[in-house]
């Protein structure tokens, strides 16, 4: 990430007035990224830090949120703190547009594997991930991904940076798996990282176990903004 000239890594954003309000959980993580990359598909950023940020139905305060990457545990930590846990598990459930990248996938998953003792997920993906799947290693790695889902083409495949990142071990009926890593691939995870689900959509909620908000990705964001003004 360039912070010092972030338009350098993402395009023009769309003109202000027509632009959906997203929040972004600013509790830890990689919070700026995401706020340039919304802004660059043509939303509106917010920070959520309190219960009071998200508002009580969607489009009240928010038309969606971004679950950033980070450390889920300490997330969960202090979302049970700050008391905003259940507040955005009805959010969600009433139809809050999500999107969880690597931390916030976990967040996102029904059912999480690895998880530290006590530590609660947020909900809503008929879904069971493994955290820190990828191995421990130095922990990072990148890899194109075909996924005509976020906009990757042949031509322009998706660019995914994996950092200690999750991958879904299982989906239920109504989810679509968006992306998958290239079969065959060795690594280092449990069974090879290879064929692993790590993009799923389930409605109105998006997660990728990827961060498209480092490096200048700024495909799934316009994916995720599309979903939230229901044009996806
Ligand atoms: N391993 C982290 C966790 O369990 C996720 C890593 C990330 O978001 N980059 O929360």
């Amino acid at each position: 990430m360039d912070a010092l000239n972030p338009r350098a890594l993402f395009p023009a954003p769309a003109p202000a007035g027509s632009r959906p309000t997203i929040g972004v959980l600013a509790l830890q993580g990689d919070v700026r990224e995401h706020a340039l990359a919304l802004q660059a598909a043509g939303a509106r950023p917010v920070t959520v830090r309190r219960a009071r940020d998200l508002g009580d139905a969607p489009g009240q305060r928010l038309d969606g949120i971004v679950l950033p990457g980070g450390e889920s545990t300490t997330m969960s930590t202090l979302l049970t703190g700050f008391g905003m846990l259940e507040p955005l598990r009805a959010l969600l459930r009433a139809g809050l547009p999500a999107y969880g990248s690597c931390a916030g996938m976990i967040l996102l998953a029904d059912r999480a594997l690895g998880l530290e003792e006590g530590q609660a997920t947020v909900g809503g993906i008929d879904m069971t991930v493994r955290r820190n799947a990828f191995g421990r290693q130095v922990d990072s790695y990148e890899e194109d991904l075909d996924a005509p889902a976020l906009g990757a083409s042949a031509s322009r495949p998706l660019h995914a940076v994996f950092i200690r990142a999750p991958w879904v071990e299982s989906v239920g009926a109504d989810v679509e798996v968006l992306a998958t890593t290239r079969a065959g691939r060795a690594g280092e995870g449990q069974g090879g990282a290879g064929g692993r689900i790590v993009a799923v959509r389930q409605g109105p909620l998006l997660a990728t176990s990827f961060h498209p908000e480092v490096g200048g990705e700024s495909r799934v964001h316009d994916v995720f903004v599309a979903m939230v003004t229901h044009r996806a």
